[in-house]
């Protein structure tokens, strides 16, 4: 890829930390996802809402929770009418609750808190903050929410809290505070809000603590990341992830140079199972009904 169009994300950067073959399919060939798991999809139109309201927020405005929500409805009809992947546990109209549930919560905690940004975007350069050495590589992102004093808020929906080795360690929250510290020469406090899946949705906050060392350690890893895209160090990384890949058939079909081959997907496929049984189960409940 060429550098000078690909600056990189927290995410395409946690992604090739996951598995470069998957950060290929997605970044560099640009393959259509084989399926929308629920759960990104939730995440987005909960997102879409909160975003409603930080804006409104900036311009002195407020937004009536039931009109929030109604946004987020919209919004999840349409994520649901792409046709969506749902696990075992989750079902359209369970989600639809849920996430209606979060976004009041969360105009609930935002409560008077001050909004000074939203949805900023930011692309800088890589400067190692030891050494002060420019490379060439820049970082790209946005920021969600900033909130008076410095405080980055990144809303995530969770299933359960972050735990502090995440919380210390996760790519995307030392990004955002390289990127702060880096851009306003002030230290920044990210506030991870995590709008947690559970059966009480709840809304949880926690700062995620990063240091000078941290972003000497982020910028050295993002530009080994960046080398090994260059030298085309792609290998799959079987993991349990693959079960939920979005790029499971094709990953088994490649071959490299040779391209994709046809294959047949294993018995017992979670990507399958994961599709079918809501519908199983929508099935029933229709015919207890009739
Ligand atoms: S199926 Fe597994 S190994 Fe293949 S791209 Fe996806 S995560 Fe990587």
């Amino acid at each position: 890829m060429d550098r000078e169009k690909r600056p990189l994300s927290a995410s395409q950067i946690a992604t090739y930390l996951a598995c470069p073959r998957k950060w290929r399919f997605r970044y560099e060939l640009r393959l259509a996802p084989e399926h929308h798991p629920a759960a990104l999809s939730l995440g987005r139109a909960v997102h879409s809402a909160l975003e409603a309201l930080h804006l409104a927020r900036l311009d002195g405005q407020t937004i009536d929770p039931a009109v929030l929500v109604r946004l987020f409805h919209a919004d999840w009809q349409a994520e649901v009418d792409t046709g969506l992947s749902y696990k075992i546990d989750e079902s359209p109209g369970m989600l639809r609750h849920m996430g209606a549930e979060l976004v009041h919560q969360y105009a609930n905690w935002l409560g008077d808190r001050k909004v000074v940004a939203a949805e900023q975007p930011f692309e800088i350069e890589l400067i190692d903050p030891e050494t002060g050495e420019v490379s060439d590589e820049r970082l790209r992102g946005y920021f969600d929410v900033i909130l008076e004093g410095d405080v980055i808020g990144e809303v995530k929906t969770a299933a359960r809290r972050f735990d502090e080795g995440t919380l210390s360690r996760k790519i995307q929250f030392s990004a955002y505070a390289y990127a702060w510290r880096q851009m306003r020469g002030r230290d920044p406090t990210v506030l991870v809000i995590s709008l947690l899946k559970q059966k009480r949705p709840e809304v949880s906050e926690a700062i995620a603590k990063r240091t000078l060392e941290d972003d000497a350690f982020f910028v050295r890893l993002t530009l080994e990341v960046a080398e090994a895209i260059d030298r085309r160090a792609f290998p799959p990384n079987p993991s349990f992830m693959c079960g939920d890949c979005e790029y499971a058939k094709a990953c088994r079909g490649f071959r490299g140079d040779r391209g994709f081959v046809e294959v047949r997907p294993p018995i017992g496929d979670l990507e399958f199972v994961g599709a079918i049984i809501p519908r199983v189960l929508a099935d029933a409940r229709k015919a207890q009904v009739g």
